[in-house]
């Protein structure tokens, strides 16, 4: 992973192998962002996404291994128990450009990464809604 801060922003490029959803976490943290979103594109082979089951409230998810594009990668930073808590969601399309796309687990790169990564001055804190059975945004 390389970046360069511009302002309030962290341009972000992700090498070969690495894992989206720990180098934004390994990022925040070393760079003490505590509120932030996040976007990108780029290439991976191997991802896990999910999906909440509103009526279990459990999150199903599915590995996908093939050669995919990030169509679209959004999300957040922001804080749970004073620790980087990391939301993103994806959009992979594949070699008959088909999309799948969900919560995001695990995507590993296969080419390179861009992520633009906005800090937002402040700090939000999550917290476990037992009536939904998600770590929510509280505010
Ligand atoms: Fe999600």
């Amino acid at each position: 992973m390389l970046y360069k801060k511009v302002n309030n922003k962290y341009v972000v490029r992700l090498n070969i192998g690495e894992d989206i959803v720990e180098s934004v976490k390994k990022l925040a943290q070393e760079q003490h962002i505590r509120l932030g979103t996040v976007t990108g594109i780029g290439a991976v082979n191997k991802a896990e996404i999910g999906l909440f089951n509103t009526e279990t409230r459990e999150y199903h998810s599915t590995t996908l291994e093939e050669d995919m594009e990030i169509v679209s990668l959004a999300g957040n930073i922001s804080e749970m128990n004073g620790e980087v808590y990391v939301h993103l969601h994806i959009a992979l399309s594949n070699s008959e450009y088909n999309v799948k796309a969900g919560h995001l687990n695990m995507a590993v790169i296969s080419a390179t990464g861009e992520l633009f990564i906005e800090v937002i001055d402040g700090h939000v804190d999550r917290e476990f809604n037992e009536d939904i059975g998600l770590n929510l945004l509280k505010l």
